[in-house]
C-alpha cells in the first residue's frame, strides 16, 4: 500500500502486485472506501464533517462558535422518530477541546444541543422588529372553521379599520410617484445622456492637453488657491542661494587652502588659543603682544 496520503485518497494508484482477479483496489488493500473516516464503523460511528447550524456558546470556555464553523464529528444513530433516524454528532471544540454533542430533532426539523454548549439566543420580539407575524400553518387551517372565524372576525375588522387610512395614503403616494412613467423615464435618460456628453468633452480636453487622465471641472476654490501661489523670481532665488552659501561657509578666513580639512581646523583652533592667551597677556601688560600685533596688523603702542 502506498504511504502517500494523496495517492491513497485518489485511489488511482495500482501497485505492481495488483491483478484484476484480486478485485477492487480497496478489497486488495483491505480498506474501507471511506478510509480513516470509517475507523470506528464497528461501533456504528462514521466520522463526518459537521457544520454548526447556529451560533453557540462553548460550554468549556464560554467563547462563541459561529454558525457555519466545521468540525470532524462522530455521527451515530441514537434513535428513531417514526421511521426517521435520529442522528447524534459528537465533536470537540477547537477553542478548548470541550466535547459537544448535538442531535437532530426530526419532529421540529431542528438540531438540539445535548451537552457541552449552549445555543445563543437570537429570537426577537415581533413588535421590536416592527414586522408582522405571518399566520402559522395551523392557524391558516383554522380559518376554514366557521366558529374560529366568528370568534376572530370582530378583531380583524377592527384592525382593518385602524390601518386602512394609512394603507390608502401609502397607495396614493406610490401611485403619484409612478403615474407618469413616460416622463420619469425621459428625465432619467436625458440625465444619463448629459452625463455621457460631459465625460466625452472632458476626455477630449485632457487628450488635447496630452494627459492620460480626465480632469475634474474647474472650481472657484481651485482658482483662488492657484491665484494665491507666488513663484520666486530670479532675483529672489539668487539672493537665497548666496545667503545659503554664506551660512554654510566658515566664519574664519581660509588662509591654508592646501591643507586638508581636519589639519586646517586643528591649526585654526591652535591659532585661536594663541590669540586668546596673547590678548589676555597684553591686557595684563606682561608680554610684548607680538602675536596679537602681527595678526591684527595695525595695532599701535
Ligand atoms: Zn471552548
Amino acid at each position: 500500500m502506498s504511504s502517500l496520503a494523496a495517492a491513497r485518497a485518489d485511489n488511482f494508484y495500482y501497485p505492481p502486485e495488483w491483478e484484476p482477479k484480486k478485485g477492487s483496489l480497496n478489497k486488495f488493500q483491505g480498506q474501507h472506501p471511506l478510509r480513516e473516516r470509517a475507523r470506528k464503523l464497528d461501533q456504528g460511528i462514521l466520522i463526518i464533517r459537521f457544520e454548526m447550524p447556529f451560533n453557540i456558546w462553548c460550554g468549556g470556555c464560554n467563547s462563541m462558535i459561529a454558525k457555519g464553523v466545521r468540525f470532524n464529528a462522530e455521527k451515530k444513530q441514537v434513535g428513531n422518530y417514526y421511521s426517521t433516524k435520529i442522528w447524534s454528532f459528537t465533536m470537540k471544540s477547537a477553542c478548548c477541546k470541550h466535547e459537544i454533542v448535538i442531535q437532530t430533532d426530526p419532529k421540529n426539523c431542528e438540531y438540539v444541543i445535548i451537552s457541552g454548549a449552549q445555543r445563543k439566543t437570537e429570537d426577537y420580539d415581533i413588535e421590536d422588529a416592527e414586522t408582522f407575524a405571518l399566520p402559522a400553518d395551523e392557524e391558516r387551517g383554522k380559518l376554514a372553521d366557521p366558529f374560529y372565524r366568528l370568534e376572530h372576525q370582530e378583531e380583524d375588522l377592527r384592525k382593518k379599520k385602524e390601518v386602512e387610512p394609512l394603507l390608502v395614503r401609502l397607495q396614493r403616494v406610490s401611485d403619484s410617484r409612478h403615474a407618469d412613467d413616460y416622463s420619469l423615464n425621459r428625465a432619467l435618460r436625458a440625465r444619463l445622456r448629459n452625463q455621457k456628453r460631459r465625460v466625452e468633452e472632458e476626455e477630449g480636453v485632457s487628450r488635447r492637453m496630452g494627459l492620460g487622465i480626465r480632469l475634474l471641472p474647474p472650481s472657484e476654490e481651485d482658482a483662488a488657491v492657484t491665484a494665491a501661489v507666488r513663484f520666486a523670481s530670479k532675483f529672489d532665488r539668487n539672493r537665497k542661494n548666496k545667503r545659503a552659501a554664506i551660512m554654510a561657509s566658515s566664519i574664519f578666513p581660509d588662509s591654508s587652502a592646501s591643507a586638508s580639512g581636519s589639519k586646517r581646523s586643528e591649526l585654526e583652533s591652535k591659532r585661536r588659543k594663541i590669540k586668546a592667551t596673547a590678548a589676555s597677556a597684553s591686557l595684563a601688560g606682561r608680554v610684548k603682544p607680538l602675536l596679537w600685533q602681527h595678526s591684527a596688523g595695525f595695532v599701535k603702542h
